[in-house]
């Protein structure tokens, strides 16, 4: 009796096996899925090596000059690197969305506190601050604290490195859109790493970062990359962009004009089209409580 039912339960695991495989293997075998857009190829491009430039990096600093700025003749170069003084400098180049790599070094001689120590910053289109500040065991506002979005949003961690050591901002940065009549369409959004930590996540940025007003948004083209001189002699060394351009064919055609896309007779949904317009005003009565 125990051995026949052995071999029943055999059998058994037998059928189901013989199950599991014909149902993995319809998925196994089945056909992909295809979205319909028709992508491009993506350009390939050589990664730099220890956060060196790629290949298709603009470069804005490799340690011989800084032609590339507005302003960079009085900044003091040396061993490679760049000290600020006497000015903010400024990209002459203007960009709108952006990887952005930048390294820096607080001063080694610690002076001053808070605010005072240590200061600079970089500005993404001349008008949005990611600060640089000594924040080495230096007390200050937290929204005012290095890789802050300044006066606006603090960072996640504090991942500074001691006065005197290279540091890296990593930046990725969406520039707001403005429609016709200059109206804000969309944010700005950023996401910062500092020193490899994620400090930023891809952060709604409220508007200009001014020190004595609430931000706010004004319409503007691309911009510049600004370097901030506010008294401290804060090192700079390898810093390159890419200019962000998304691969053709990410959007799909049909969302180019929403009020000139009708839907076809068999896909027509009697209670789609006034949904929408509901959803687009929610979203502009959030967008001026922010
Ligand atoms: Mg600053």
């Amino acid at each position: 009796m125990a051995r026949i039912h052995h071999r029943s339960i055999r059998s058994c695991w037998g059928l189901v096996a013989v199950g599991l495989v014909l149902v993995g293997g319809s998925q196994a075998f089945g056909q992909r899925w295809i979205s319909g857009i028709p992508w491009s190829e993506p350009p390939t491009v050589q990664p730099g090596d220890n956060f060196g430039p790629p290949s298709d990096a603009i470069i804005l600093f490799d340690g011989d000059n800084l032609d590339a700025w507005e302003g960079g003749d009085q900044w003091e170069l040396k061993d490679g690197y760049a000290i600020a003084q006497k000015r903010t400098i400024q990209t002459k180049q203007h960009f709108g969305d952006v990887q952005l790599h930048v390294e820096f070094a607080s001063p080694s001689e610690v002076r001053g506190r808070g605010q005072g120590r240590g200061n600079s910053g970089v500005f993404l289109m001349g008008r949005y601050e990611v600060q640089i500040l000594d924040s080495w065991e230096n007390e200050t506002y937290f929204e005012g604290q290095a890789a802050s979005i300044y006066n606006q949003a603090p960072p996640l961690v504090n991942a500074s490195r001691p006065p005197g050591q290279w540091q890296t901002l990593q930046i990725l940065f969406t520039a707001p859109r403005f429609d016709d009549d200059g109206e804000l369409e969309s944010p700005a959004y950023i996401t910062v790493l500092h020193n490899g930590v994620l400090v930023q996540y891809n952060w709604e940025i409220q508007g200009v970062t001014y020190f004595n007003r609430p931000p706010d948004y004004q319409a503007h083209g691309k911009g510049p990359i600004t370097l901030q001189h506010h008294g401290d002699p804060v090192k700079f060394r390898n810093i390159w962009v890419r200019e962000i351009a998304l691969t053709p064919g990410v959007h799909p055609p049909e969302e180019a004009e929403p009020e000139t896309a009708e839907p076809a007779p068999e896909e027509a949904d009697p209670e789609a089209e006034p949904e929408a317009p509901e959803a687009e005003d929610e979203a502009e009565d959030e967008d001026t409580n922010t």
